[in-house]
């Protein structure tokens, strides 16, 4: 069971997110500088997110009066500029996915705060509102990620996956964020991603299959009153049989009356209510996890 569970509001027995990371075509991209926009295929591959799947989402969710995070890249924010609008006018939290979807772990330090410097400022423009959540592209967190973040007022981030609850990230200078942790295994990357320019060559599954993994998931968080954070791509979920099994799943889990589904800022800033007045105490993970490399 859950050592430390938290208390949901109005009673609730467990927490879910719904999220989509907007990568679009900034994946090729950043894969392949030189001739992405040769690679017609797989760019109208990754387009079908902004220009179909995220308006089909976005009606979804609205349908059954729920509220989704979007994570955007600045760059894809700056392309598809009525995606974005769209996805504003349903009410859903719009928060930060890196500038061209690179890797932070990759990048030096002043590489890093410079790419999201930069995709701030694009969100910013596009929406009005500084971003208050952070997704690494990639999940790919750095050594220096959790203090850029900090600096630049950053309340949440969602990348890391070290706890069933939501928890506190510490930077050296002492500074604290809500963690809204991840799992591969509520992401539809491993069910269903198989493109040859990105180097994914891997076998899809049924819809049933992706939602039985979801469930499972799911049915134990539900018994043990913990926490979720879906990670779906528009591009991936965003197709037919997919969005028709997701309806499924919401529906399965509205059905059982006393789960709160939120955006993840709500997550957060709910959390971070309960450990501002102590009626919670959370696990708090201090950052870098290590100094410097073993040898
Ligand atoms: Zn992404």
């Amino acid at each position: 069971m859950i050592e430390n569970p938290m208390p949901w509001p109005q009673g609730k027995r467990a927490a879910v997110s719904f999220s989509f990371d907007v990568d679009a075509d900034s994946i090729l991209r950043v894969a392949h500088p030189a001739d992405a926009t040769n690679r017609a295929s797989t760019l109208s591959y990754l387009r079908y997110g902004p220009e179909v799947a995220v308006p089909r989402l976005c009606k979804l969710f609205e349908g059954y009066g729920l509220k989704a995070t979007f994570f955007i890249p600045g760059w894809c924010a700056e392309e598809y500029p009525r995606m974005v609008e769209r996805v504003a006018e349903g009410g859903h939290e719009i928060a930060h996915h890196g500038y061209l979807h690179e890797q932070p772990m990759l990048q030096s330090p002043d590489r890093e705060r410079y790419w999201t410097e930069r995709a701030m400022n694009a969100l910013e423009r596009r929406t009005g509102r500084r971003p208050v959540g952070y997704r690494a592209p990639y999940y790919a967190f750095s050594r220096v990620t959790a203090d850029i973040l900090a600096e630049m007022g950053f309340f949440y981030d969602s990348s890391l996956m070290a706890d069933d609850v939501p928890y506190l990230i510490e930077t050296p200078s002492g500074r604290r964020l809500v963690e809204i942790p991840v799992h591969w295994s509520v992401d539809d990357w491993a069910q269903y991603m198989n493109n040859f320019d990105l180097d994914y060559i891997m076998p899809i599954q049924p819809p049933r299959k992706a939602i039985e993994v979801y469930w499972a998931d799911f049915d134990a968080l539900y018994e043990w009153g913990g926490f979720l954070e879906f990670v779906w791509h528009p591009f991936i979920s965003g197709r037919p049989a997919r969005v028709k099994a997701i309806a499924g799943f919401i529906e399965r889990v509205l059905e059982k009356g006393d789960v709160w589904i939120a955006t993840s800022e709500e997550i957060a800033r709910h959390a971070r209510e309960l450990i501002d007045r102590g009626a919670y105490r959370p696990r708090i993970d201090k950052l870098p996890y290590a100094e410097a490399k073993l040898d």
